[in-house]
């Protein structure tokens, strides 16, 4: 059996673990990041590296580490070309982590990580053409065509986030464009249905509380489950929004299956996967309708750990 360390480096943490070559994860190690200054950071993804490599059953085999960060990354160099989360230019991170680990690493995009673990391991397994897409704060992802990780000549391809689809009346992206696909589809966009539809429910008490601490994507779902009716306008609203770039993204590529993952995406089929395909089929044009099964992805939080391994074990597919 065949090991590698997966390392998740996120905004908030980062993470790591062994993960063996079936793709089982074990004895995840965590740090929260209180900066995001590029000498601290790497202190502590080295000290859950090492945590990691210490909790290698006795006579494992390490084949190699892999990170995921985000950020744009030249991947013949390993630099961070830019991160708008973590604020830095040009890093050369690849570098700077074999340098203190002592180790060469792999180093790809957190959510292009996250796609091939899903790929490989999880609910892609068995496709030819699959895309990830995580609903979370913002939207993340990844699309797989005839059996390869689409990586584009700059290494951008897969941030489906940031394609326009509602230009007019849209919200304005943490990009700077107006109506990105992640202002209006993310989970974090839930919470901005519902403040643009309020209005409409003057006796609505779905936004009472303390804004940022009570009101988030969870309430808003829990509410439209319970048959809220301001609830189910946004739920309605931001559905919409899904499908038309869910349609879009199979107009480029005609996935056989699309995983939704994030927080949002773990939800009930009743309430997402099943509504959004009927959505979906109606702004499907082209492309023959019914096709694309839009499932929940399988492996979680652990998404990033089990894909970076894979970088490791596998390679990039
Ligand atoms: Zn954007």
């Amino acid at each position: 059996m065949k090991w590698a360390i997966g390392v998740d480096l996120g905004g908030t943490h980062v993470a790591a673990a062994p993960v063996d070559d079936r793709g089982r994860v074990y004895q995840v190690h965590q740090r929260e990041l209180e900066s995001h200054d590029v000498k601290y950071v790497i202190s502590e993804l080295a000290r859950v590296v090492v945590r990691s490599i210490d909790a290698l059953p006795k006579r494992a085999k390490l084949t190699g580490i892999g990170v995921g960060s985000p950020g744009n990354i030249d991947e013949r160099t390993g630099t961070v070309r830019f991160s708008p989360n973590f604020g830095w230019h040009d890093v050369a991170l690849r570098q700077k982590i074999e340098k203190k680990l002592g180790r060469p690493i792999k180093l790809l995009n957190d959510a292009r990580c996250a796609t091939i673990g899903e790929f490989i391991y999880g609910v892609g397994k068995g496709t030819r053409d699959f895309a990830l897409i995580t609903l979370g704060t913002g939207i993340g992802g990844g699309i797989v065509a005839n059996g390869k990780l689409v990586l584009g000549h700059s290494m951008a391809a897969g941030e489906v986030g940031h394609h326009v689809i509602r230009e007019d009346h849209g919200f304005v992206c943490t990009c700077g464009k107006i109506g990105c696909f992640e202002a209006q589809a993310s989970g974090t966009a839930l919470l901005r249905h519902a403040l643009k539809l309020q209005p409409s429910f003057p006796r609505s008490t779905l936004l009472t509380g303390v804004p940022q601490v009570d009101w988030g994507s969870k309430m808003i779902i829990r509410a439209a489950a319970a048959g809220d009716q301001h609830a189910l306008a946004t739920w309605q609203a931001w559905l919409h929004d899904l499908a038309t770039g869910l349609a879009n993204i199979i107009a480029f590529v005609n996935p056989e299956t699309i995983a939704l993952g994030g927080g949002v995406g773990r939800t009930d089929d009743s309430l997402l996967a099943t509504p959004l395909t009927k959505l979906v089929d109606e702004q499907t044009t082209m492309a023959p309708k019914h096709q694309t099964a839009i499932v929940r992805a399988k492996l979680g939080n652990n998404a990033g750990i089990v894909g970076s391994a894979c970088l490791a074990l596998h390679g990039i597919p």
